[in-house]
């Protein structure tokens, strides 16, 4: 067997090199642990000089890193502006959000050909190649016309929305063309398969798209729950919850993840449930992101006001109704809140998968489970039917399900659990790398 070549716009951080830390890294993880490997990316440094210097190698394990630094205009432009401004707001739906310029356009296509001139000297004959996400749309394309002859594999895993949808995108076609150069590429869901498809389809081009979605490694969140439950720092937040039942929001702090309508929900709760003011808290972790990025600030600037308004209309002096923090907890802190807390309350208005949805579900006590308000529009959603299902725009809806969560009997929420837990225990991490590389391999290059 050939080398696995992992590309991911960055890589694994030097820290997390030994102990993966988010969804991506750990559903790599094993993939490139079992066989010879070179991870290559962006080192998540910017210089002025950064092309004239060359790719830096470090080797961990079985693992070689090859990372190389970004200008700031390439930082701005490809990273900030056309990935980040352009494709995200595109794939996740909010086309309102879209700032296109030709310019940045241009520049994620350079971008792109500097990944690829200075991966292809790294590369042999029988290297199987794995690129990953919206960054890199184009490589693939660019790989094969620089002659690299291996399988060539992408993954997607953000959403991929209809074209009546992506059409909006300026030269939507070439970048399609650029997707269409890889063997096999995998999305999600089936809706995003679907999508991608038909947009392939409108421009008569050939490709092999399969939904494989991404999973997370649920025995050892599952361990890392139960033993930080049980430590200091998750002991001390629910001794200061005095009895109060837990609803807990794990975010990213972006549009996508519907958290205003997730505040508005809460508000509806307190305002039809009044049996609830001053019995439960809502805590919402959501650690900015991409601040680089006007929607972003504006987001963060409406989500702090909205939590105020409802803080101060509905909180008494003795009981604050939202807890939010706008900084990251360790995913090992999370693992326990997630299992002390009644209910997740996880509502994005569009996700590629959403991790947080199955970690919540690996971290439960099966004696007393917690249960899952889960958006509809997660990519999580048609694996995890036993989850209540809410569509985050229907605030009373919302409410109806954080009520019937919280009053949901043991006998009722073991059973969704049980069958929620399957699901997350079949597809992990390691299975679905495994399931990708393993079609791809079979897939003539
Ligand atoms: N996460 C974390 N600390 C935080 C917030 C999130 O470690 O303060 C982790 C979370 O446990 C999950 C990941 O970040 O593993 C988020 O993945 P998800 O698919 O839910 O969302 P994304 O950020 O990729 O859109």
């Amino acid at each position: 067997m050939g080398r696995l070549i992992v590309v991911s716009n960055r890589t694994p951080a030097p820290g997390e090199r030994t102990q993966p830390a988010g969804g991506l890294t750990v559903g790599l993880y094993d993939a490139v642990q079992t066989r010879d490997s070179l991870w290559f990316g962006w080192s998540g440094e910017q210089r002025e000089d950064a092309l004239e210097h060359p790719v830096t190698e470090e080797r961990v394990g079985n693992v070689t890193y090859a990372t190389f630094d970004m200008t700031p205009r390439q930082y701005d432009r490809f990273y900030l502006n056309f990935s980040n401004g352009v494709l995200w707001p595109l794939c996740h739906y909010r086309t309102q959000l879209i700032r296109y310029t030709r310019e940045d356009c241009e520049a994620y296509y350079e971008a792109n050909a500097v990944f690829a001139d200075r991966l292809v000297p790294l590369l042999k004959e029988d290297d199987t190649i794995w690129i990953h996400d919206y960054h890199l749309f184009p490589l693939g394309r660019m790989l094969r016309d620089r002659g690299v002859t291996g399988r060539i594999g992408f993954f997607l895993h953000i959403p991929f929305p209809p074209w009546s949808v992506a059409r909006l995108l300026p030269q939507l076609k070439r970048l399609l063309e650029g997707l269409a150069g890889c063997d096999r590429i995998g999305v999600q869901t089936p809706e995003d398969a679907q999508n991608l498809r038909g947009c392939f389809d409108a421009y008569g081009l050939e490709a092999d798209v399969e939904a494989v979605p991404i999973g997370i490694d649920p025995i050892r969140f599952r361990q890392q729950a139960i033993e930080s439950a049980a430590a200091e720092d998750v002991e001390q937040i629910v001794d200061s919850l005095v009895g109060k039942r837990l609803i807990i929001g794990v975010d990213r702090l972006d549009y996508s993840k519907g958290l205003p309508e997730r505040m508005r929900g809460y508000e509806m709760l307190l305002k039809n449930y009044p049996e609830y003011r001053g019995k439960v808290t809502f805590l919402q972790i959501t650690p900015v992101s991409r601040t680089g990025v006007e929607s972003y600030r504006l987001l963060k600037e409406e989500l702090d006001g909205l939590v105020g308004t409802i803080n101060g209309a509905y909180g008494t002096p003795d009981w604050v109704p939202i807890r939010y923090t706008t900084w990251p907890i360790s995913r090992n802190v999370l693992a326990g809140l997630y299992r002390v807390s009644d209910v997740g309350y996880i509502t994005p208005l569009r996700d590629g998968m959403n991790l947080v949805a199955k970690e919540f579900v690996a971290a439960q006590d099966s004696k007393d489970p917690g249960v899952l308000v889960l958006s509809r529009f997660a990519g999580a959603a048609p694996e995890m039917p036993e989850a209540l299902q809410v569509n985050p725009l229907d605030a009373e809806g919302m409410a109806d399900a954080l009520h019937a969560a919280l009053t949901m009997d043991v006998e009722t929420r073991h059973k969704a659990w049980s069958a929620l837990y399957g699901e997350v225990s079949r597809n992990t991490a390691g299975s679905w790398a495994k399931q990708f590389l393993d079609s791809l391999e079979a897939s003539r290059p």
